[in-house]
């Protein structure tokens, strides 16, 4: 079993259980961690609190350099985290090597503009007076994150959350929790005791009590839409920040004078890679009418190349799901797509080849439409349903038929559809013709229903600072406007 990390020490805490961690590409166990509990939770919130005088009074170099010596961690046992990764979370080593470049990245990243930040002065009130605006340190956040990306949103943000000078108590997922427990082991633990602490457990057991910790003013959390509404619902009357990166249904939408090749190309990957389990997979399609025969063939021959399997062999393209309530899922939508007229093209079951592992093969459907749960509820899974759509306003249109607003693809070269894409779609991300590229300094989120936070970027960093101005009159002095009036 491996430890917990509260307040510099590896700890199994009060947890009186463990809870098994599979590898969802051989059904195997690969370790347990402890099945924490809300006692655990207190001890990692009171570590933080205890080390957040000296972490946020730490001159801003010093902390610079410690971040950036958790990249150089992370850089140097880069093999051992990329594998354990592959092995807990399932997709390609490739997607998890990516995953951890840009773990590292974002420590460097928000090293120097925690180092680099500057506040504001004001235009004077008066002669005598002093006005500026500085940000500092809300205290302790609890930092809530999902299995899809166990490492990426974790640093998202850790490195933002103590760059601004907050500690942080980490709840990974219960399903890919040994990455965390690693970086804790190999990478934070130079950090001062209770600056960065690992509570393991399950969301209504751990995740809540820190949700409802009256010690911890923010909770960053990125997971599932109705996650997101019992976390709000709990800490709404306490008054807490709340950062949450929840669920999305991105579109791609392909334009007349996009290349086939290039488009099936960019849909296969935007809608497959982690099989579909990204929160910006693109799970609807929509192709111009006229064309769609040669933009819907180029898809489907492409599809039927990708190669299934373990995300350790080279060759493979695509891993399995995450595990069998998400497979299940995922399967009820095809199978509701069906029922109501949808036809299968590739895929639509689980590879005969592959009898272990939580597997589906990539699924592209045609003829579906807005009443299909498909097209309307986050799917997360490698399925690829295409629409056809007559005129671009309609098909603007379509893509904002949509109770989330996380991200939106369009390919084409066209500049006029391009602006009316990116004026039109309300969505936190637009991507033209490079789906699901991110940006260190691009600030990645949602609208609508998949929440109002932003990470990266210098929104980033703001998401975790609290703004105070400071009014300084330098003359102490009797004031004209003071009592009594009529002076
Ligand atoms: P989830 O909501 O089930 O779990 C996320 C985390 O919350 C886990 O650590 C879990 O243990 C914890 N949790 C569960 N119940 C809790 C509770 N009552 N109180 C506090 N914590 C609780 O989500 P998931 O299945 O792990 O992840 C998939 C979801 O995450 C998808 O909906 C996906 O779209 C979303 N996601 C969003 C983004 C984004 O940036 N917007 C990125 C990745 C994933």
């Amino acid at each position: 079993m491996r430890p917990m990390y509260i307040n510099g020490t590896f700890t199994n805490g009060n947890a009186k259980e463990e809870i098994q961690v599979q590898n969802p590409a051989t059904e195997e166990i690969l370790d347990s961690v402890p099945r924490g509990t809300p006692q655990d939770v207190e001890a990692a919130v009171t570590a933080a609190r205890s080390a957040f005088e000296a972490w946020r009074k730490m001159g801003a170099n010093e902390r610079a350099n410690l971040l950036h010596e958790v990249a150089e961690k992370v850089h140097k046992h880069r093999e051992e985290i990329v594998r354990l990764l592959t092995l807990e979370e399932g997709k390609p080593y490739s997607e998890n090597d990516e995953e951890v470049e840009w773990v590292l990245n974002t420590f460097r990243y928000y090293a120097e503009l925690g180092r680099h930040h500057r506040g504001s002065v004001l235009a004077a009130g008066s002669p005598s007076q002093f006005n500026f605006i500085i940000k500092e340190p809300y205290g302790v956040v609890g930092c809530i994150v999902p299995w899809n990306f166990p490492l990426l949103l974790l640093a998202w943000k850790v490195a933002p959350a103590l760059a601004a000078g907050n500690t942080v108590v980490i709840k990974p997922s219960e399903m890919t929790p040994l990455t965390a427990l690693y970086l804790a082991e190999h990478c934070f633990d130079h950090l001062p005791a209770g600056v960065v602490n690992v509570v393991t457990g399950y969301g209504s057991e751990t995740g809540e009590p820190l949700v409802s910790h009256p010690d911890v003013p923010v909770i960053a959390f990125t997971g599932s839409l109705a996650t997101g509404q019992r976390i709000a619902s709990i800490a709404a009357p306490m008054m807490k920040k709340l950062h949450l990166e929840l669920g999305g249904k991105d579109a791609t939408v392909i334009a007349e004078d996009a290349d086939p090749e290039i488009a099936a190309k960019a849909v296969a990957y935007a809608a497959l890679i982690n099989a579909g389990q990204v929160c910006t997979s693109t799970e609807r399609v929509y192709l111009p009418r006229r064309g769609a025969a040669k933009f819907t063939e180029a898809i489907v021959e492409h599809i039927k190349t990708l190669r299934l399997g373990s995300g350790l062999e080279p060759t493979t393209d695509m891993g399995p799901m995450i595990g069998e309530t998400y497979r299940a899922k995922f399967e009820s939508h095809i199978a509701d797509a069906k029922e109501r007229g949808a036809k299968i093209l590739v895929g639509g079951g689980r590879p005969a080849n592959l009898s272990k592992g939580f597997f589906h093969e990539p699924t592209v459907l045609s003829g579906v439409d807005h009443s299909m749960v498909i097209m309307r509820e986050e799917t997360f899974g490698p399925a690829v349903p295409l629409m056809e759509y007559t005129t671009f306003d309609e098909a603007v249109k379509l893509t904002n038929d949509c109770k989330y607003g996380l991200g939106a693809v369009l390919i084409s070269n066209d500049p006029k559809k391009i602006k009316q894409f990116f004026d039109d779609v309300k969505a936190g991300t637009i991507w033209i013709n490079d789906p699901l590229t991110d940006h260190y300094a691009g600030p990645f989120g949602g609208m609508k229903y998949s929440g109002g936070a932003r990470e990266l970027g210098e929104e980033g960093l703001e998401q975790f600072r609290e703004t105070k101005h400071v009014h300084w009159d330098f003359n102490m002095e009797d004031k004209d406007y003071w009592y009594p009036y009529g002076r």
